[in-house]
């Protein structure tokens, strides 16, 4: 099979990519791009014959558990003939003709992979909702009701366990009596695959379209560069189901490489079940958000004895060098931190193999030309900060998304020169490392200087009092803006004086960067804006601050 060959040199024997150096893993970076690619048919069937002729490790290829002793284990062919049932039941049971969009709004339950699935078998669209998702998201759904997620369009799904149970229930009945017999559609490469809805960090989230070889290809750099994966192992990845994130790391990139996708109910964020999930089974590569690391190491201060763990990444947010070195003490284990979007792959990763540079995002990805511009599209020089960028002329790479659905005048405000704009500012070292500075609309800019909020938030965690903080501009009559800080305390530090602790947080900081980022302001909270993602939404407090003068 072509397409399994284009994304594996030999695809009966995916070795371990573990590669020496960068170089080396630049050059052995090649897809050839198929004219036609399903990933149902061309990579999940290809792994099911493998399994059958014996040529794959024994592991499933999905392990699902709701962490009350109920579990899920399917082979390629199970999740295969599942998911044709599936597929027939869309079709039959909703009457959806191919280029339907279809909102998927289900929790983090075995049927949303079916119907992932389902939908690349049937050339329906999924359009990936979260547990946010209003019914007003001008999506034009023909399924957003009825049998594809029977009932309940908006709302948060998971608090709602007995809609969820019925739901269940019914895709029970369905599953019993549908027939696995299913002849997947022939897709363009080209050709529209899936939605996804942005995070929303700062405004509504908006709709990015990604084509068939877009993710169900262009993912393979996740799968093999910075995940690391091969068919031994078994891939977790937390994030919820409506973001692209689950996308990328609890489907494409693991079952690229024939890795088991891991998966847990996890209604709510627990780190005690977090942990306990890491101690109890089998999972080789954990993915998470910083927020969720954050979370991790505050909870137990002991070190972990993690069995099987052997690579831990992290992408969404930057992660502070404080988390990634406090995890490290208590696993052994360091945390790769990637660069991506909605809008992309992996952008830059830390690379099995690699130095880290605890605080940079890594190198490249070898499937982009990625670079630091000025404003009017040149690039800049090593050391000099600027908005990040990726090359799309003369062509657009693979792995970045098709437009914003509906949406031409967003589209085109991301295009300058020869590249597409990221909107978040960063440099690159002399090494060829990128740092991230800040989302080009969370720079501070006082009395003539441009502060990102990541640096001045990384001083303030490795202050025993703070928790988490967010950084964000305030009006000020002589600067114009300062830095004002959002901290949220530390249980211990609830009950200390107030006033003395903003002070001698305000000298950690001015001694820990420089002087001039130190936050002018501090306000103690008790929980910061995030997206359901668990991002910082530094937009809400930067309004309100503007909003009272
Ligand atoms: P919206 O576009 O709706 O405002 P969003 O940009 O947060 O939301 P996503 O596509 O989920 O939506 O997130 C991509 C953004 O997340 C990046 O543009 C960047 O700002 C941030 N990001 C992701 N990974 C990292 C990282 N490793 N370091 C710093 N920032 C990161
Ligand atoms: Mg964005």
């Amino acid at each position: 099979p072509g397409s399994m060959r284009a994304l594996h040199k030999d695809y009966r024997t995916v070795t371990p990519q573990n590669f020496s150096n960068y170089e080396s893993m630049k050059q052995d970076f090649k897809l050839e791009i198929p004219e036609y690619f399903n990933f149902a048919k061309d990579v999940l069937d290809q792994w099911t014959s493998m399994e059958k002729a014996g040529k794959k490790p024994s592991n499933p290829a999905f392990w699902w558990t709701n962490g009350n002793g109920e579990e899920v284990r399917w082979s390629f062919e199970e999740l295969g003939s599942l998911s044709r049932k599936f597929a027939n039941i869309l079709t039959e049971a909703c009457g959806l003709q191919r280029g339907d969009r279809v909102i998927l709004l289900l929790p983090r339950i075995p049927e949303w992979w079916l119907a992932n699935i389902a939908c690349l078998r049937t050339g329906y669209t999924p359009a990936q909702g979260s547990r946010a998702c209003k019914p007003d998201s001008h999506n034009n759904p023909r399924c957003s009701r009825g049998a594809c997620h029977h009932g309940a369009p908006s709302g948060d799904m998971s608090n709602n366990s007995n809609a969820c149970s019925r739901r269940h229930q019914r895709l029970q009945r369905h599953k019993q009596h549908a027939s696995d017999n299913h002849t997947c559609v022939k897709t363009k490469h080209n050709e529209m695959m899936a939605i996804f809805f942005t995070s929303g960090t700062s405004g509504y989230p908006k709709m990015t379209g990604h084509t068939h070889s877009s993710f169900g290809l262009g993912l393979s750099i996740n799968g093999r560069f910075w995940l690391d994966l091969t068919p031994l192992d078994v891939m977790w990845n937390t994030s919820d189901t409506g973001w692209a994130k689950s996308a990328w790391s609890s489907v494409f990139s693991p079952w690229i490489q024939g890795a088991c996708v891991f998966a847990h109910y996890l209604p709510r964020f627990e780190p005690t079940s977090i942990l306990q999930t890491l101690s109890k089974f089998p999972i080789t590569v954990f993915c998470s958000a910083p927020t969720a690391y954050r979370m991790l190491v505050q909870n137990d201060k002991a070190s972990y004895k993690f069995k099987s763990l052997k690579h831990c990444v992290s992408a969404g947010e930057p992660i502070n060098p404080e988390v990634t070195e406090q995890w490290r003490n208590r696993t052994g284990l360091d945390i790769y931190e990637g660069y991506g979007q909605t809008e992309t792959v992996l952008i830059c990763g830390n690379f099995k193999g690699m130095k880290i540079k605890p605080g940079s995002m890594g190198k490249p990805s070898p499937a982009f030309d990625v670079k630091i511009l000025d404003v009017n599209g040149n690039v800049l020089p090593p050391g000099k900060e600027g908005d990040i960028g990726i090359r799309v002329r003369p062509n657009r790479p693979l792995g970045l998304f098709t437009h914003y659905i509906d949406n031409p005048t967003k589209t085109a405000s991301t295009l300058r020169g020869n590249f597409y704009i990221t909107g978040d500012r960063g440099y690159m070292d002399e090494d060829g490392y990128f740092w991230f500075v800040s989302r080009a609309d969370d720079i501070i800019l006082s009395s003539g200087y441009r502060i990102g909020p990541f640096e001045v938030e990384s001083a303030l965690i490795e202050h025993p009092a703070v928790a988490e903080s967010a950084v964000v501009s305030s009006p000020d009559p002589i600067r114009g803006e300062v830095v004002k800080a959002f901290i949220v305390l530390n249980p211990d530090y609830k009950s200390h004086d107030q006033e003395q602790l903003k002070k001698e947080i305000q000298e950690h900081v001015k001694r820990n960067t420089a002087p001039y980022k130190y936050p002018r302001k501090v306000e103690f909270i008790q929980e910061l804006p995030k997206t359901i993602s668990g991002k910082i939404k530094r937009n809400e407090l930067r309004k309100k601050e503007w909003e009272t003068i």
